[in-house]
This record gives C-alpha cells, structure tokens and sequence, in this order.
C-alpha cells in the first residue's frame, strides 16, 4: 500500500510499505476514506534533522473498519468511523473525567503509525473510534469535511473552550486564525459566549471565522493587539483561547484575560516552560493538552455536525490526492490554504 514519509526538511514522498495487520487483541485496521495534514505535522515537516525514512506524523482520518483484533466489540468490518488520534479507553480515571486525550492507561497517542495512507492500524479501538452512521456515499463532500474534522481540529478547538471554562454570556478571545483557531470560534459560540473576538490579520481567515460566529477581529499584535481588544470589548476578556502554541501567542493570551479571566491552550507548545507562578498576579486559570477527541465526538460534536449546526469542513480549503501529498504540506506550509484535505481513491 502507499504511505506518505517524510524524505527531507520541506519535502513529503510516498513509499510502498506492506500493508498493517492486526498486533494485538484490541486492533482494528481502517481504510482510509478521507486524511490531512494538521498543523502540528508542519512541525515535523520543517524539522531539519529529519532523516530519510523519518515516521511520518499524520493522525488524523475517517474509514471504514476493514478487520477487527479478538476483543474487539464494539465496531465490526464495513462500519465507518472517525479516527481520533487520541486513543482513550474509555474506563481510566481521565477518561471518565473526560479527558481520553491524556488517558492514564496508556502514554502518547497515534503510537500505530501514520494515518496519512491508504490503511492503518488504530491500536486501544475499542472505546475510542467513533462510529458515524451509514457509508461515506451517503454524505456531501462538505459533510465529508465536517466529519473528517472531528477526527482532531473540531474537539482540539472545542477543547480550548471547554477547558477555559466557556459559557453563555462569556467575552472570549481566540488567539490563531489556522485550523483549530476557526474550529475554537465555532466551539465558543456552541458554549454561548457572547461576544468572539478572533486575533488574525488574513482576510479569507477573518471572513471565515466572522461567518461561524466571531463578533470581530483584530489584526494587530503585542500590547496594540491587547488594546484594541479592551476597547471592543470594553475591557478584559472571560476567557482566551490559544491554538497556536508559541510564547507570543501565550502572552497575548494572557494579555487579554481581566484579571480572574481563564486560558485555555491547545496549541502544542513550542517554547520554554512558563513558570506556574507566571500568572499569580492576574489571578488566572490556566488550562489544556491534548483534547477529548471521542468524548466531545460522542457528546456534542458528531450529533452537531449530522444535524448542520456547525460547519467545521470549510477549514479544508484544498484538497489532494494521496499522490500529491507534497503539494498539500507545501499550501500549508505557505499558508496557502489553511488545511489540505487527502482524498483516497
Ligand atoms: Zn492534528
Ligand atoms: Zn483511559
């Protein structure tokens, strides 16, 4: 089968590999339907020590159980699914509170491999792959899209809003106009925040966030961005919502919060770690990691986007072959388009 792999700093090809079987009794394998790029990949893809053969990172999909392992029981051969890249078991004291991403039975997600492929193999899938009704030929392209974010991006997004504690009336603030910043936009306003302001300075990205709910964006940065903010807003923000995982973006997360305000972060962090008495003047809460991709799937988020609620597909502006994958980390990385979706054949 083919499988994209990373071959130098800045360049995705595609090899044959064989195909995965089933290792272990709580396997499945999946046909892949639809894959993409997220924008943690990015980091891998940039990476210049990569090496030849370097694993490649994706993790996120949609497909059909094609075999299940032995103690399996909860999807059978033919079902479709969502394939979160958290693997939760469903029965740990963190995932009973809802938090599947970090589950205490096992440490590190995605350890089967790489979902951007024709088949993978999803290990701990009893609990955690997220069946959708029907078949792929029953849904939209669109609807496709939507579905195939809630394998990641949506419950990354909705993650943010739901750590930083957002609720009816809330003032929010989302920090990163990419991906998981538009899908933290759509998860504030299923939480009843009143007002979203969305911190962005390209104009397709601020149409989209303004036609799923933001109440205004802003494009300036630093102490000007903060200001602006307090203006519209009429002071500090209930709560801010970082998705994109630098320390610029953690301190105009901060910046915007009044005092007592909460940060909820999901943004892989790619900087030095932050002193936990950094906030203790503010007074504020400080909160994220990896979402609860199956919890929010099978709560709230699946039924939301069956029933056309939320549209979080419109962030796959592009999409490509299998084949083509270079080109999809290229748009991406170039910010041409904000996520590239991967169609299988
Ligand atoms: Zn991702
Ligand atoms: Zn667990």
């Amino acid at each position: 089968m083919k499988s994209a792999i990373y071959t130098k700093a800045g360049q995705v090809g595609i090899e044959e590999v064989k195909r995965p079987s089933i290792q272990e009794a709580d396997d499945v394998i999946i046909r892949v339907v639809r894959a993409c790029v997220c924008g943690s990949d990015l980091w891998s893809y940039r990476n210049p020590d990569i090496k030849e053969g370097h694993k490649n990172s994706g993790h996120e999909a949609i497909g059909i159980v094609e075999e299940t392992g032995k103690a399996i029981t909860t999807v059978k051969p033919g079902d479709f699914v969502i394939v979160p890249f958290t693997h939760g078991c469903g029965e740990c004291d963190a995932c009973r509170a809802g938090f599947d991403g970090s589950c205490d039975n096992h440490i590190g997600n995605n350890l089967g491999g790489n979902f951007q492929a024709e088949y993978l193999r999803f290990h701990y899938a009893n609990w955690a792959l997220v069946k959708i009704p029907g078949q792929p030929s029953d849904y939209t392209e669109g609807m496709l899209k939507s579905l195939l974010t809630l394998a990641d991006v949506m419950p990354t997004g909705y993650h943010a809003a739901r750590v930083a504690g957002v609720k009816p009336g809330d003032k929010v603030v989302v920090i990163g106009d990419g991906a998981v910043g538009q899908c933290a936009v759509i998860a504030a306003k299923m939480r009843g925040a009143s007002q979203i302001i969305l911190m962005s300075r390209h104009e397709d990205r601020q149409k989209m966030a303004l036609e799923s709910g933001a109440t205004a964006v802003v494009a300036e940065r630093g102490e000007e961005g903060i200001a602006k903010v307090r203006e519209i807003l009429g002071g500090g923000a209930d709560a801010a919502l970082e998705c994109v995982g630098t320390e610029a973006a953690v301190e105009q997360a901060l910046g915007v919060l009044h005092n007592g305000g909460r940060m909820g972060f999901v943004g892989v962090p790619h900087y030095k770690n932050r002193a936990l008495g950094s906030t203790f003047a503010q007074n504020i809460s400080v909160a994220g990691g990896a979402a609860s991709v199956t919890t929010y799937d099978k709560q709230v988020l699946l039924k939301a986007v069956l029933d056309g609620d939320i549209n979080p597909g419109r962030v796959f502006t592009s999409s490509y072959k299998l084949e083509d994958i270079d080109k999809a980390y290229k748009a991406m990385d170039e910010r041409k388009t904000i996520k590239s979706m991967i169609v299988m054949d």
